[in-house]
């Protein structure tokens, strides 16, 4: 088995060469392997979303290796970046970013009609995956007419349109409430439970709690990794 997330020695400096210059991450050394369920937990301007989109391959580290499901994201140009992302990973915002006055339907849709999906398949899977995070009922709503957790139901079920090896989530239970987030965060086990690797960025020290790995980012740097079966182990 291969690390589906390979960082060695990732850096990132924002305004390069200007007088604002500013390194945000010091060198981050980060393996991420197949079925995990990794939080990754810090304070608010720690890192987390920069090291997001360095994962994500939305944004490129300054420094450092990057092999992303084997794929050195240096060498990868544009296109095939973009397609690498469409493949690989799957995002969840805080935000939900779901296209306004477009059903859930239609908006789980839309990354399979960009990786070339024929429509008839589309639909099944879009009806499918609204399924399983309990909104088939809605499936014909536009997201103004959606609670927030409803809303981050359908982010996650587009997520998974083109069954990503990785489910990157920032955050996705910051606009939510208590109760709403554990619907959220249940979801998330689920899938976990059926193989799905999902990275977790949070500052809830509470949901990263639940787990199996945390992984503590602090001033750009990891400060603690830990692996919860890891400790049962170490205990027998
Ligand atoms: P977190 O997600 O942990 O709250 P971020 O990764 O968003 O942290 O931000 C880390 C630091 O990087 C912050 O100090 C933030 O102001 C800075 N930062 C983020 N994006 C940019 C940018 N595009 N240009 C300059 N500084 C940035
Ligand atoms: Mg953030």
């Amino acid at each position: 088995m291969k690390p589906l997330i390979e960082m060695h020695g990732i850096f990132k400096t924002y305004n390069v060469g200007a007088e604002n210059e500013l390194e945000i991450l010091h060198g981050i050394d980060l393996q991420v392997w197949p079925g995990e369920f990794v939080a990754i937990v810090g304070e608010s301007g720690s890192g987390k979303s920069t090291l997001m989109n360095i994962i994500g391959v939305l944004d490129k580290p300054t420094a450092g290796l990057y092999f992303l499901d084997g794929v050195d994201v240096r060498t990868a140009g544009r296109d095939e970046m973009s397609e690498v992302r469409n493949k690989k990973i799957g995002f969840v915002f805080q935000n939900f970013n779901l296209i306004a006055r477009t059903t859930a339907q239609r908006n789980v849709e839309l990354p399979m009609l960009y990786a070339g999906v024929s429509a008839a398949e589309r639909q099944s899977r879009a009806t499918e995956l609204l399924r399983r995070v309990g909104m088939e009922q809605r499936r014909f709503h536009q997201p103004n007419e959606l609670s927030g957790g409803q809303k981050q139901r359908v982010a996650i079920a587009r997520s998974l349109a083109n069954d990503p090896a990785i489910l990157l989530a920032d955050e996705p239970t910051g606009a939510l409430d208590s109760q709403t987030s554990r619907h959220v965060m249940d979801i998330f086990h689920e899938l976990h439970r059926q193989g799905k690797t999902i990275v977790l960025i949070t500052h809830s020290q509470e949901l990263a709690a639940e787990c199996p790995r945390i992984i503590t980012l602090r001033d750009g740097a990891i400060v603690a990794d830990h692996r919860k079966e890891a400790m049962l182990h170490a205990a027998f």
